[in-house]
């Protein structure tokens, strides 16, 4: 790494203790214990997300304690307390028996960050079937896709949503069963061949006891972000709360009294396991709001509402960043504590860039939709090596791996090696499948490892490195290069905003590296600027790494969660065809 400062772990403006010391908790940890924490059903029933993320709080001391505060894009704040949401999640949950949904039934949800996608999924938990989050945002196609592969028996939307989107494909979905539409801004809908979310929730009784579920039982269809190829359904188990439980407290500091604010959509794996689950358990409080990004609207909710922690992605911190700390700092953002990231990896530049906005660096960590809740993180106690994605929780065993010839993988040991980047399988939250799809689930295992499809590199301290997606890293003369360490030198520089590095094919090298880059407010593309750009990298990276050619755009192809699309930039450049783009950014 060309620049590599270690941000001490500051915990003294703090009141509460850091009980989560990463060497002594990983020697002590087991999963019972963190099973331990949660209560199961009643008389041994089982174990549910929905009785552990409500039903326990709302019967117990939280029950008057916002559960949830939706704040709407149009300047609504409305409270959910832990009591109100058991109320509507037990309405929604004999809704669905009516409806004669039974256990297993796949029950998707199309709508926006609006406290009705909360109530629907905390109530198909309740009743055992399975939520399938859809991202608003999706046109109709992917929509269509993903409801054919998850055999959707039922599909709350909205109506504007509906009319938009979903009326055009119904007819192509013979096993779509209930289609339930919530009226745009509290209006009744009456189109015909649905019915009201509202009045169904008004029809049926408060109370619902759950069933017996076992730990195994499937509870959540998550479709991952698409950044390398077609999305894959990945499915998890109502055992997996075990896992967003505590990893809430291990890796973002979740203490009770915490003011909490998930800004990814539950479209995405993120936004459920730590925009609903993870938050809730722990009995806090969760800032949902509507809106999308706008630097000056979040440093007003951060203000306004006191967030105490906070978990964003690296594509709004430097969208922030864009914007400069002049603005930040003109807000009172004291209760804020704890800032984390995940999605994508976090330039070092940006982790340096948060100390200075917030007086707190951000706390990168890493995971995936298959993984179901955080592996690899910087803790609140650590010291935060800007640009490290941290080290592996309690209870999680990282590895380094290459594939032998023979189709197995040997461990790699000596620090500082690039390899693929694996897991060894038996955490809760593990997803036990890809839907329909068994044959790509096997491929992601091999000698006792799960393999994650992404390059990484563990250093002498035990902190892990990422390196690229398996399919980004570019080879050439010889070496392996990691699109990401290219990528931060280039936003160090002061006209950067955003940088993508792919390999273009070279007769010589094999791949050269190209770079794009989007430039900050006030640079504008010149032959000069370029140069400039290509003498720093080479200044910072050697000859050897540093891209050859930098081509400008206005900005980068990203997918909805975010996330740079570089196979997209590749295909462009090469001429190829652009692959599944159902989850790109319009
Ligand atoms: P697909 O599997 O369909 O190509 P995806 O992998 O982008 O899509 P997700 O499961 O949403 O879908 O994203 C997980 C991936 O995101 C990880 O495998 C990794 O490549 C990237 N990622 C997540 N967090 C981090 C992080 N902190 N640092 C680096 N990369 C990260
Ligand atoms: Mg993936």
């Amino acid at each position: 790494m060309p620049w590599n400062p270690i941000i001490k772990s500051r915990r003294d403006w703090e009141t509460i203790p850091n009980l989560y010391d990463y060497e002594s908790v990983r020697k002590e940890f087991s999963w019972e214990q963190a099973r331990a924490e949660l209560d199961g059903l009643p008389e041994g029933q089982g174990l549910n997300i929905a009785h552990e993320a409500v039903v326990r709080h709302a019967t117990g001391s939280l029950g008057q304690q916002t559960a949830i505060r939706w704040l709407g894009k149009s300047g609504q704040v409305e409270d959910y307390s832990y009591a109100r949401l058991d109320d509507l999640t037990n309405r929604f949950a004999n809704a669905l028996q009516g409806l004669g949904v039974v256990k297993g039934d796949r029950v998707f949800v199309l709508a926006g960050r609006i406290p009705e996608l909360y109530i629907a999924a905390l109530g198909t938990l309740k009743h055992r079937a399975l939520f399938c989050p859809l991202f608003s945002a999706f046109g109709p196609e992917p929509i269509r896709a993903r409801l054919t592969i998850g055999q959707a028996k039922v599909l709350v939307t909205t109506e504007s949503l509906y009319q938009r989107k979903v009326a055009g494909i119904l007819e192509t979905l013979p096993h779509l069963e209930h289609v339930l539409l919530i009226g745009d801004e509290g209006r009744p809908t009456a189109i015909p061949g649905t019915q009201n979310f509202h009045e169904l929730l008004e029809q049926h009784p408060h109370t619902y006891r759950i069933g017996p579920t076992d730990p195994e039982d499937a509870a959540l269809l998550h479709f991952t972000s698409g950044t390398t190829g077609t999305p894959k359904g990945a499915l998890h188990v109502h055992g997996a709360v075990a896992a967003h439980h505590i990893t809430g407290k291990l890796a973002l500091d979740f203490h009770p009294t915490d003011i909490f604010w998930c800004t990814a959509d539950p479209g995405w794996v993120t936004g459920t396991s730590y925009g609903i689950i993870a938050p809730l358990t722990n009995g806090l409080t969760c800032i949902v709001d509507e809106a999308d990004f706008d630097a000056e609207r979040w440093y007003g909710i951060l203000q306004d509402h006191r967030v105490s922690v906070w978990y964003t992605a690296p594509t709004a911190i430097r969208m922030m960043m864009k914007v400069g700390v002049d603005l930040v700092r003109k807000y009172d953002l004291r209760p804020l504590r704890f800032l984390a990231s995940v999605g994508e990896p976090l330039n070092p530049e940006a982790v340096v860039w948060g100390e200075k906005a917030f007086g707190r660096p951000f706390h990168d960590n890493w995971w995936q939709t298959e993984t179901g809740g955080i592996m690899i993180a910087n803790y609140a106690a650590m010291d935060v090596h800007p640009g490290s994605m941290g080290r592996p929780l309690p209870g999680i065993e990282a590895g380094i791996v290459k594939k032998t010839e023979s189709g197995g993988v040997e461990v790699v040991d000596q620090p500082d090696v690039q390899g693929e980047l694996a897991l060894r399988p038996g955490w809760p939250s593990m997803f036990r499948g890809y839907w329909n799809e068994p044959e790509r689930y096997k491929k992601c295992f091999a000698g006792g490892w799960y393999l994650t499809g992404d390059v990484a590199r563990k250093d002498a301290d035990g902190y892990f490195w990422f390196v690229g997606r398996a399919d980004d890293v570019i080879k050439t003369s010889g070496h392996l290069i990691g699109p990401f360490e290219v990528e931060s030198v280039l936003i160090e520089h002061t006209a950067v905003a955003e940088a993508a590095v792919i390999g273009k094919p070279d007769p010589v090298a094999m791949e050269i590296v190209k770079a794009f880059v989007s430039l900050k407010d006030g640079h504008e593309p010149s032959d000069a600027l370029r140069r400039e750009l290509l003498g720093f990298a080479r200044a910072r990276l050697g000859a050897a790494v540093a891209p050859k050619e930098i081509a400008f755009l206005p900005t980068l192809p990203k997918t909805r969660s975010g996330k740079i699309m570089r196979r997209l930039l590749k295909a462009r450049e090469l001429g190829l065809p652009e692959g599944d783009t159902s989850t790109l950014e319009a």
